[in-house]
């Protein structure tokens, strides 16, 4: 076997990796440490931004099996015939904390999914609850603040957390869900996965209708209670998912549709494009479409799962956005966010890169022409850089693939939209009834665990909501916090 040489970066033997070069044995070190030198500056630059959301995660690869196909309502090509297989790479991931917080906290949890079909990569930019604490992305910053830690003490702080919700009631269907049971999965295998936004889906006749995907766990939904995942190592849930892939134990996911077409969108009884609401299934059923099983672990944490860069504007044809205000803010924001802190060329690093090619005119930037077997690996090599060209052979648009026109369902005046008279609390109340008796007080201690140590006109604020979903729910929080207050007092 030939033995394998220590190099430099720039492929150069290493001659000594144990000791600096010095004037002599006790003298200072020298300028020609090149090799020191490079090992220091590159170790100060190994972390990149972690993600300002959902900075903690685990990842690994699967694959997509079509077990309907969907060619009444989409045009995507991976959606066409059953058994059809596409590969995909899923992220999981907490919300709030950082890189070292902790895999049990009580938050939404990420469920992003990439697949790379033969047209283009296609990402579902998901969470493991069907809505959002919001409907307007201009407080998604706000929001975020609010649930951080206390800008002075670096601590958490349930008092603004609550002072936040308080002051928005779009949140409580969230809020109930995240206070619920569910609020702390037990691992990544054991919590479904929802697009939650509503999506739009076009077919060859180019006929559109708007879609919500589901991802159920086949390893059934289990939870932790608090004190439970305190006890719990941080790491435990990224542990869980390595080491069934490892021993081939794949966990897995049914796909789900519910479908409305855009005549049913319009009588539907609530919003469709508000994301702090489901689509009751009752009024849309769940339709099996396929399965999502995962069966390989990265090879580099870093390069793989760190450097991801899922966007929700990574459509491919057939599949497009809707008018939910949220997705449409997300469709900028996320591409904005790798470029920052992964690169303007994240799309050729081999995680996020396509499997199909690749052909435009973007040129250069930090960091272009990585080594990947398409075209746009190699800064487009020496294609025309500028679109209208005369030259036969260079990509153009086909308008084929444009989407069908979307009409504006109401007069359509530019201005700011008040959506405060929507009703927030239904949903909430639906949520709270389906729990059981033994559900229904876990819920209520958690959201007095927090809410206690929130201002009185906040908690006064947030009981009212309560009572609005559920006056049973009002009432169990009531005195989950007049419990809280004795044993503090
Ligand atoms: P259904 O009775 O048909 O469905 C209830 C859904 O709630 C099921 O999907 C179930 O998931 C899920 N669920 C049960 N407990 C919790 C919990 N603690 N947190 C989150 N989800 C939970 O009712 P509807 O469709 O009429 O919806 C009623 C309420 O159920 C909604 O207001 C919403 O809060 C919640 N819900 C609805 C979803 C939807 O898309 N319609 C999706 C998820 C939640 P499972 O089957 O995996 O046990």
């Amino acid at each position: 076997m030939t033995k394998k040489l220590l190099t430099t970066s720039a492929g150069a033997p290493v001659a000594d990796d144990n000791n600096s070069i010095s004037a002599g044995a006790r003298g200072p070190l020298t300028f020609d440490n090149f090799q020191l030198m490079e090992k220091l500056a590159h170790f100060n630059r190994e972390r990149i931004p972690e993600r300002v959301v959902h900075a903690r995660g685990a990842g690994a690869y699967g694959t997509f099996t079509l077990s309907k196909s969907l060619s009444e309502y989409t045009r995507a090509g991976f959606l066409k015939s059953t058994g059809q297989e596409t590969d995909v790479f899923l992220r999981f991931s907490t919300v709030g904390g950082g890189q070292d917080s902790s895999d049990y906290a009580r938050d939404p949890r990420g469920f992003a999914v990439k697949f790379y079909t033969d047209e283009g990569n296609y990402d579902i930019v998901g969470n493991n609850t069907p809505v959002f604490f919001l409907n307007d992305p201009l407080k998604f910053p706000d929001f975020v603040h609010s649930q951080k830690k206390n800008p002075r003490t670096n601590l958490p702080d349930a008092a603004r957390v609550y002072e936040y919700w308080a002051n928005h009631p779009q949140s409580l269907h969230q809020m109930t869900i995240l206070m619920s049971d569910r609020g702390i999965p037990r691992s990544w295998r054991h919590m479904n996965g929802y697009g939650s936004h509503t999506f739009g889906f076009w077919n060859a006749n180019n006929e559109r209708c708007w879609i919500k995907w589901h991802f159920k766990t086949d390893q059934g939904v289990e939870c932790v209670a608090d004190d439970e995942a305190q006890s719990l190592p941080s790491f435990g849930a990224q542990q869980d998912l390595v080491e069934a892939i490892d021993k081939g134990d794949f966990p897995s996911w049914t796909v789900k549709l519910q479908i409305l077409t855009e005549e049913q969108a319009k009588s539907f009884p609530i919003n469709p494009f508000d994301l702090t609401k489901v689509w009751p299934h009752e009024l849309a059923p769940l339709q099996d479409i396929g399965k999502l099983t995962l069966n390989q672990n990265v090879k580099n944490y870093f390069a793989e799962t760190e450097q991801a860069a899922f966007a929700p504007s990574n459509f491919v044809p057939g599949i497009g956005p809707s008018p939910d205000k949220m997705l449409q803010a997300r469709l900028f924001a996320y591409q904005d966010a790798h470029r920052y802190r992964v690169g303007v060329n994240h799309n050729q690093l081999p995680v996020n890169a396509p499997r199909c090619p690749v052909h435009h005119y973007q040129r250069d930037g930090a960091m272009a022409g990585m080594p990947l077997a398409n075209r746009a690996s190699e800064n487009q090599g020496a294609g025309v850089n500028f679109y209208p060209n005369d030259q036969k052979d260079e990509p153009k648009p086909d308008s084929d693939y444009a989407p069908p026109p979307l009409p504006l369902l109401e007069e359509a005046w530019v201005q700011s939209y008040n959506q405060d008279d929507e009703d927030y609390y239904a949903q909430a109340g639906d949520l709270y009834r389906i729990m059981s008796n033994d559900q229904q007080a876990r819920l209520a201690k958690a959201v007095a665990g927090g809410l206690s140590q929130a201002e009185n006109t906040v908690q006064e604020r947030m009981i009212s909501y309560l009572h609005k979903a559920d006056p049973g729910y009002a009432s169990r929080v009531a005195q989950a916090l007049d419990s809280e207050s004795q044993v503090t007092e």
